[in-house]
């Protein structure tokens, strides 16, 4: 079967409803997808409480998702988990991120997934992950739109439309997956969940994205220029990654999520309505680029080996101190309680012998104070 994705052009918000107006229409238009008075979810990226501008989904951009919706149902709710599991944070990211006024101003509803309550879900022919706690509003709605932010990532070098499905777990669940499932098998669990809920179609915001050596948080803003929607995620993924020139053989939740079913990445089985794609200068990941360099190094045994749990070409993290302000965030979220904590001298330090270079600490770090090693 051909997945069908529409991809159109745009340099910056402006217009921004007519031009995913003419995403959607190259698919049918919106109404192909969503019956009237339908119960609708909208789950943009909003990333982590204070990450940069465009390292969250662009608050015009779910603005104008919300008006095009409105003209079917007015039964439409937000929902999303940052990358935190402090108490009352994700509440407060979606005052920060401009949510709770949007909410307000366009009479929608608001979830807060930090206070949802969880459905275990056992996940079909798992890669590795058997099951997840996936939160109840994921199994309640008519139609699921995924409102993905295509960004730089550590662990997958990508994210968007597959990874955006990490929001709908706890983010301590989260620290327990990257401590279970490292190196390709890490990609390979956030394909097993993704399976475990239902999207039904995914606008990217890819117009302006994060790239760089870190956390998107630490990024710097990469002038990608395209919206993308259609109904197969790792379709629309590989799409976006081509355009910034990355191999697709090495992007775990591509790589996986094909095996696996949930999409397609063979471009014969793709078919693009709109503009072309062109290739786009994109910032590509450290440890992406330290897995491309080793990738021509291995011999093919290796590199097809099915089960890898390889993290070598992940760089561990450093903590400058001059920056650190001692809050011990890191050390609270650190699934291998790898950070050392000396109250003595009031400083933090990593244990490399026990870090999975998770970077957990790293997201968060609000006083950005942990890099990744040069
Ligand atoms: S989270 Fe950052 S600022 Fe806080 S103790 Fe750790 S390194 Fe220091
Ligand atoms: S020190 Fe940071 S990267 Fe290492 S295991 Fe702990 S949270 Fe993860």
């Amino acid at each position: 079967m051909t997945s069908k994705i529409a991809l159109i052009k745009s340099e910056n918000y402006q217009n921004i409803k007519d031009k995913i107006k003419s995403t959607l229409n190259l698919l049918g238009g919106i109404e192909n997808f969503i019956h009237p008075g339908q119960k609708v979810l909208l789950k943009p990226n909003l990333f982590g409480y204070d990450c940069p501008k465009h390292a969250a989904t662009n608050l015009e951009f779910l603005s104008a998702i919300i008006d095009i919706v409105k003209e079917h149902t007015l039964n439409i709710y937000i929902g999303e988990l940052i990358a935190s599991d402090q108490p009352g944070l994700n509440k407060k990211a979606f005052k920060k991120h401009g949510l709770i006024e949007l909410a307000k101003e366009k009479q929608v509803k608001l979830i807060d997934f930090q206070t949802s309550s969880l459905k275990k879900t056992t996940i079909k022919d798992p890669l590795v992950c058997a099951w997840a706690d996936i939160v109840e509003p994921m199994k309640t709605f008519d139609f699921i739109i995924n409102i993905p932010k295509f960004k730089g990532h550590p662990h997958t070098y990508i994210t968007g439309a597959v990874k955006n499905c990490f929001g709908c777990i706890r983010d301590s669940e989260r620290g327990e997956i990257h401590k279970e499932f490292q190196g390709e098998n890490f990609g390979k669990a956030v394909v097993d969940i993704y399976s475990g809920m239902k999207f039904d179609l995914t606008i990217m915001d890819a117009i302006i994205g994060m790239d760089g050596d870190e956390s998107p948080a630490y990024g710097s803003e990469a002038k990608i220029g395209y919206i993308l929607a259609g109904t197969d995620p790792v379709a629309i993924d590989a799409i976006i990654s081509k355009i910034t020139g990355h191999e697709l053989n090495l992007l775990p939740t591509i790589k996986y999520g094909h095996i696996k079913g949930i999409g397609t990445a063979n471009f014969k089985e793709i078919k693009i309505l709109g503009d072309k794609p062109e290739k786009r200068p994109f910032k590509h990941h450290k440890n992406y680029i330290n897995l491309v360099n080793k990738s021509k190094t291995q011999n093919k045994d290796i590199k097809n080996k099915k089960s890898n749990s390889d993290t070598s070409n992940l760089e561990f993290p450093t903590i400058d101190k001059s920056k650190c302000t001692f809050c011990q965030m890191c050390a609270i979220n650190c699934p291998a309680k790898a950070i050392i904590v000396d109250n003595e001298n009031r400083t933090v330090s990593i244990d490399e012998s026990k870090c999975i270079k998770c970077y957990r600490c790293l997201e968060s770090c609000q006083g950005k104070a942990i890099f990744l090693k040069k």
